[in-house]
């Protein structure tokens, strides 16, 4: 099966883990900016984390075969830090016109409070200025309120639904989409604080693939860069029609970042 992982962050993993996706059929990852575990001194932090994703771990990437391509932004969690946060936000539309940068992102809420409200708002008009696709990162705590929120700036912004991504749904939020067919889902499938395999599972079988993402958000907590490949094998074993399997993922993530112009993996 022919995959693309919509949302992982290669910077934290091993030459290991790369080869074990390209084994499993991953062809081409994004990576969204995120946070590296420690709080940031100044805004030069930042030019070296985006210069390296754009330079060392594209070349990392591409010696396994796989294409990866990045989603710069401030994320939630650092947004709180001011003024380093305005300052990133300074400089993100020039790094968004940089090649191998598909969009904005993530973004969203971490602790919902009102600088992370107030950098979100900063970035999603940057990214509607520029019309490219938005990573969105739903609260782990209180994620139905955070999401509801969400839903509200993005329609309060005007973004385009078809160019968000609102990751990190679970059963309690994806009711909350009926409202809103173009807009993108993701589904985090990563042990422990995520859904599992098999809750990933039953709610693409419940709500069925259209305008789905799948991806591992592996990261540098206990987490699985071949999450995505397990899914697309729990999804065989229950007899989901392979068709739709390659739409979930394989066609939908290169149908989401084909928006951009700058997505140059093609299928
Ligand atoms: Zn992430």
């Amino acid at each position: 099966m022919r995959i693309i992982e919509p949302h992982i962050h290669c910077y934290s993993r091993t030459t290991d883990d790369y080869e074990k996706m390209t084994l499993a059929g991953i062809e081409a990852v994004i990576e969204p900016a995120f946070w590296l575990g420690g709080p940031r001194t100044s805004v030069g932090t930042f030019v070296d984390y985006f210069e390296h994703l754009l330079g060392f771990e594209r070349q990392r990437a591409a010696s396994y075969g796989i294409a990866h391509f990045s989603t710069l932004s401030v994320n939630p969690k650092e947004a709180n830090t001011r003024p380093v946060a305005d300052q990133v936000v300074e400089l993100l539309p020039q790094f968004l016109k940089r090649d191998g940068v598909v969009g904005l992102g993530e973004v969203g809420f971490d602790r919902i409070t009102s600088d992370e409200d107030d950098i979100l708002r900063k970035q999603l008009r940057i990214a509607k200025e520029l019309n490219c696709p938005v990573v969105i990162h739903s609260p782990h705590q209180h994620k139905k309120i955070g999401t509801e929120r969400l839903l509200t700036i993005i329609n309060e912004e005007k973004l385009d639904h078809n160019l968000v991504d609102l990751d990190h749904c679970t059963e309690e939020t994806m009711p909350m989409f009926a409202r809103y067919p173009r807009m993108w889902r993701g589904l985090t499938v990563y042990p422990i604080t995520k859904l599992s395999v098999e809750r990933a599972a039953n709610i693409v079988q419940q709500y069925g693939v259209d305008h789905l993402l799948v991806n591992s958000s592996a990261d540098w907590g206990v987490s699985d860069p071949l999450s995505v490949p397990r899914v697309v094998r729990e999804l065989e074993r229950r007899g989901v029609a392979r068709d739709q399997i390659e739409q979930l993922v394989f066609r939908n993530p290169l149908e989401f970042y084909s928006q951009s112009p700058k997505f140059t993996f093609k299928g």
